[in-house]
């Protein structure tokens, strides 16, 4: 029997989730959903110098608003608690004391400055590496050069130490990435890693397999950069638990910069005016916020189809997945080995097909919020769905539809009087009052009727109706955008119809 899917997803809380972070999550998620496996989140805190205030419950609020709940987490809790790897301190000690015993790890007590000298030296010499490695490792300050009895007076005294991997010469080390194929690593420019550090809290390498280890993880899917760190994480499982227990790899391709010159970083974001997290983060210490997806507008189902399009496809032309779709369709071996270019204007791309393709019951209370923050208070949500409706077409960003649809709720704050004017006539004006008058009169207020009496009146008045619809758009608009001109008076009603044409007719005067 195949042991049941278990995949990670593994942030270290250390400020706002990156794009290529959730998609991360994203394929993580869709992997294990699809095998009928679990998705586990398991912070990776044991950096105490890069953590970050409020970064984790800010990474959950982002998984939440995707909809990619862990089925175990520190949220919704597991049997294999705790999930942040702080609270789990005192049991990596004992995996990093087995290596030693096993001769893979060593106790190394240099101090910073002697590392310093080291490097120096290393310069000096022209060496190309300046690493801790099986080239110094007999010349410094650790259980592998000194006698046992001078580490046991070491350790006894209280002298600060680490635990570092022994990592043999002149060695490959080999393993097959699901999206990359077959990978070799040559050990020699591989370096002793620190695994335990002088606080006693594990690095991010010995954390991160015994973790997977005890967490039965079956499948690490993780982004391209952590490609360097296979090695020694490739090792730890070889002289931990055997390598017939290790998880299956795939490291993930980069999103690169929109020119495709590197990987995207928020500083591109900044400077390209585009967000690169999926929610607003503000840092703790500088309070400078960085703009994110949901609050620019975008609708997490929109959001979820670009990233998952960030490197994968299903060899077919379709582009719009819903999560259901890519649960079914998604496969890590079609995963792309290149980087994923970013593109903001296909991001939105995608936003403006999910407008359209959403009923707008799904984010009208997002809308409501946007109208409210703008001054509009929506008092009948029935009105603002049957408006978002006429405008969604038109939209891209959920903002759009305050630009789009404001003057359905109020009369426009301007009337663009200059587009009228050059063609403006005392028939024209004519024909307007007649049409207040008949509008005044009608019983019948629906699209379909109203354009009809509008066309009627035109013809009577021997008036090109394409020459009136303009003015009355701009009359009831303030300016040449929205949808069907008559739509728009059945929506708004006869009173602010009539209003509007009356305050333009005066303007014209
Ligand atoms: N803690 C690592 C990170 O911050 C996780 C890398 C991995 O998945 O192994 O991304």
């Amino acid at each position: 029997m195949s042991k049941k899917v278990r995949v990670r997803f593994a942030p270290s809380p250390t400020g706002g989730l990156h794009l290529g972070g959730v998609r991360t999550v994203l394929f993580n998620y869709l992997f294990a959903k699809q095998q009928g496996g679990d998705f586990i989140v398991r912070i990776e805190d044991t950096d105490q110098k890069r953590f970050v205030a409020g970064a984790e419950a800010y990474i959950f609020n982002c998984l939440q608003w995707c909809g990619l709940t862990p089925d175990e987490s520190v949220v919704q809790g597991g049997p294999y608690a705790p999930y942040r790897q702080s609270e789990r301190k005192e049991l990596y000690r004992q995996y990093a004391e087995q290596l030693i015993k096993d001769g893979h790890a060593y106790y190394a007590f240099d101090t910073p400055a002697e590392i310093e000298q080291m490097r120096e030296l290393l310069k000096i010499k022209g060496s190309s590496s300046l690493q801790y490695d099986h080239a110094v490792r007999m010349n410094m300050n650790n259980s592998l050069r000194l006698l046992p009895e001078e580490t046991q007076q070491l350790l006894q005294a209280g002298t600060p130490y680490v635990i570092r991997i022994k990592i043999k010469a002149d060695e490959f080390i080999n393993f097959t990435d699901l999206i990359r194929g077959d990978i070799s690593f040559d050990t020699n420019v591989v370096d002793d890693k620190v695994l335990l550090k002088a606080d006693g809290m594990p690095t991010y390498h010995l954390a991160v397999v015994v973790d997977d280890f005890l967490m039965k993880i079956t499948h690490a899917f993780r982004g391209e950069e952590w490609l360097p760190s296979a090695p020694v994480h490739i090792l730890l499982w070889q002289y931990l638990f055997g390598l017939n227990h290790m998880p299956q790899w795939a490291h993930l391709p980069l999103i690169l910069k929109p020119d495709g010159n590197g990987k995207l970083s928020k500083r591109d974001g900044d400077r390209l005016g585009f967000p690169v997290y999926a929610m607003d983060w503000s840092d703790p210490v500088t309070h400078e916020v960085s703009k994110g997806f949901k609050e620019l507008g975008f609708l997490p189902e929109a959001f979820i189809n670009l990233l998952a399009a960030l490197g994968w496809n299903d060899g077919t032309e379709q582009e719009i997945f819903s999560m259901e779709e890519l649960i079914d369709k998604f496969s890590i071996e079609k995963v792309h080995k290149g980087g994923a270019k970013f593109d903001f204007e296909k991001a939105k791309w995608f936003n403006h097909e999910w407008i359209k393709k959403l009923e707008v019951d799904q984010y009208a209370a997002r809308v409501k919020i946007i109208f409210e923050s703008n001054g509009i208070t929506i008092s009948d949500d029935n009105y603002l769905k049957r408006v978002m409706e006429l405008v969604k077409e038109r939209c891209t960003l959920l903002p759009d539809f305050f630009t789009q649809g404001s003057f359905f709720f109020m009369a426009p704050v301007s009337v663009d009087t200059a587009a009228i004017a050059p063609k403006w006539d005392e028939k024209k004006n004519m024909f307007f009052m007649e049409l207040i008058k008949a509008w005044q009169l009608s019983t019948l207020w629906n699209a379909t009727d109203l354009e009809l009496s509008f066309k009627e009146l035109a013809a009577a008045n021997q008036l090109k109706t394409g020459e009136l619809m303009l003015p009355l758009r701009i009359m009831l608009v303030g300016g040449k955008f929205g949808p069907g001109v008559f739509e728009i008076a059945d929506a708004i009603g006869k009173e602010a119809t009539i209003k509007r044409i009356e305050h333009t007719l005066s303007l014209l005067q």
